[in-house]
């Protein structure tokens, strides 16, 4: 419990960033700690050590997504594969639109990311609308993969993602 009062101590409200009437969490105090970051990477992945059948890779959202999931994956014994912004990417890619809480985004991943029927847990540093989740969801099942689940660090409940994620198995470690 103290290890997760640390970590929920290292996230700073930032008001009005990036634009008037956001309050931005800022995970960037806990990533430059040791012993926060370390029990993050721990506790995203806990869930999903003993999952049979087991995670195969581990999606990564950019940005601050890769810094989490890359840990993650290596953790569970797993692959990274990146889900990225448009345009970031070589090859053949699936790409997906959607509405942000501030904005608008295209994420894209590359056709050849996923073996048939690999089990995919998607990570994330903050579950806002959930609108991020659910395109990532829908990129992973367009390359031919399934997603296992959902670690995130930070879930704001008050936008009610979960309204967007469907039956998938979400954890989050800061419920605010
Ligand atoms: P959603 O699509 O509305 O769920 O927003 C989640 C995405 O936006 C994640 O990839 C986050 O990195 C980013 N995001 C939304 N709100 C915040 C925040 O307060 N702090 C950091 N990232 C955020």
């Amino acid at each position: 419990r103290s290890a997760d009062r640390l970590v929920a101590d290292l996230v700073r409200d930032v008001p009005d960033y990036p634009k008037p009437g956001v309050l931005f969490k800022d995970i960037t105090p806990l990533l430059a700690d040791p012993e926060a970051f370390g029990h993050t990477v721990e506790a995203l992945g806990a869930p999903w050590r003993d999952a049979a059948p087991r995670v195969d890779k581990v999606v990564g959202i950019e940005a601050r997504g890769f810094i989490l999931a890359a840990p993650v994956a290596l953790a569970l014994g797993a692959g990274f594969v990146p889900v990225r912004k448009a345009g970031k990417l070589p090859g053949p890619t699936f790409a997906r639109s959607y509405a942000l809480e501030y904005g608008q985004e295209t994420l894209e991943v590359q056709r050849d990311a996923f073996e048939p029927g690999d089990r995919v847990l998607i990570v994330d540093d903050v579950l806002a609308t959930g609108g991020t989740v659910e395109a990532a969801n829908t990129l992973i099942r367009d390359a031919g993969a399934e997603v296992a689940g959902i670690s995130v660090l930070l879930e704001l409940t008050f936008l009610a993602p979960r309204t967007r994620t469907g039956d998938l198995t979400v954890h989050s470690l800061l419920p605010v």
